[in-house]
């Protein structure tokens, strides 16, 4: 379980000014699910990611899986796919290992599964961008991650691109049961990825609403039934339309929306 109970999280200087980007988080993540956390630019998504993935301890609250900080084990992939240019795809993923005696034949079979079997040897430069992404997927499994932590990693990429990087990553994902949370400020893309869907509130943020996802899998954010959700949840929280959802609001809503 993925205990997050972030108190408040401020950065010291806006002008002069302490920003205070989190207030009152909380979230809960059951071992293996998907749970997705949409909110409006800016209002501190990847702020929350580097607190769970330990790359800011400065701030006051608890987070915890299974009942210890996250240290190790955690897999990350960003909006960029931070490959080391001067590395070929099969040593990029080869560089997150230690010495695990199994890891060189996974980071293989997970490139093969990737359909970058033929491109081992090749430097990211003469990659496409999809390319590249699945590279950093790949990388962030290879360490076989008991908490896989994603900050938008398939924006800026055409939609027939990301579609086919998130069937890789759903595909993936069932085959290994890692626990993952993924950000998006795309509503479509966390119905179509998510088990759950954590709705954050503008600065400074705190979950506002939770919407279990009950849609069979595979779903693209193009499906009709993906599609006829998004439109329900807007038309029940036209709040979250606006990513304006008011922080002022009491308590944490859960919705049970009918779902197909
Ligand atoms: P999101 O990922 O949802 O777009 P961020 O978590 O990146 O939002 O940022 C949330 C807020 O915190 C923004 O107002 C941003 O300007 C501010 N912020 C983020 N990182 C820093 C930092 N290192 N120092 C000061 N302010 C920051
Ligand atoms: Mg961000």
């Amino acid at each position: 379980m993925l205990e997050i109970d972030i108190a408040r999280k401020s950065y010291p200087d806006r002008g002069g000014q302490p920003h205070l980007a989190l207030e009152a988080l909380r979230m809960r993540v059951r071992p293996g699910e998907f749970a997705c956390v949409v909110g409006p630019s800016g209002c501190g998504k990847s702020t929350l990611l580097n607190l769970v993935g330990g790359l800011d301890a400065d701030f006051q609250g608890r987070i915890a899986l299974d009942g210890q900080p996250p240290a190790g084990g955690v897999g990350f992939m960003f909006q960029e796919p931070r490959l080391m240019p001067w590395l070929t795809v099969l040593d990029n993923v080869r560089l997150v290992l230690g010495d695990d005696p199994g890891g060189p034949e996974r980071a293989r079979q997970l490139l093969a599964a990737m359909e970058l079997g033929d491109v081992l040897d090749a430097f990211p430069g003469r990659l496409s961008g999809g390319m590249q992404r699945r590279v950093a997927l790949a990388r962030a499994f290879v360490i076989e991650p008991r908490l896989l932590l994603m900050d938008e990693p398939f924006v800026s990429l055409d939609a027939p691109t990301a579609d086919r990087l998130r069937t890789m990553l759903v595909e993936i994902w069932r085959e290994r049961q890692t626990t993952v949370l993924f950000v998006t400020h795309d509503l479509r893309e966390a119905l179509a990825l998510g088990d759950r869907v954590f709705f954050l509130s503008g600065a400074p943020a705190r979950v506002v609403l939770e919407l279990p996802v009950r849609l069979d899998r595979p779903r693209s954010p193009a499906n009709p039934a993906v599609q006829a959700l998004q439109q329900a949840v807007l038309e029940r929280h036209p709040e979250l339309l606006a990513g304006l959802a008011n922080a002022a609001d009491d308590a944490i809503e859960e919705t049970e929306l009918e779902q197909p």
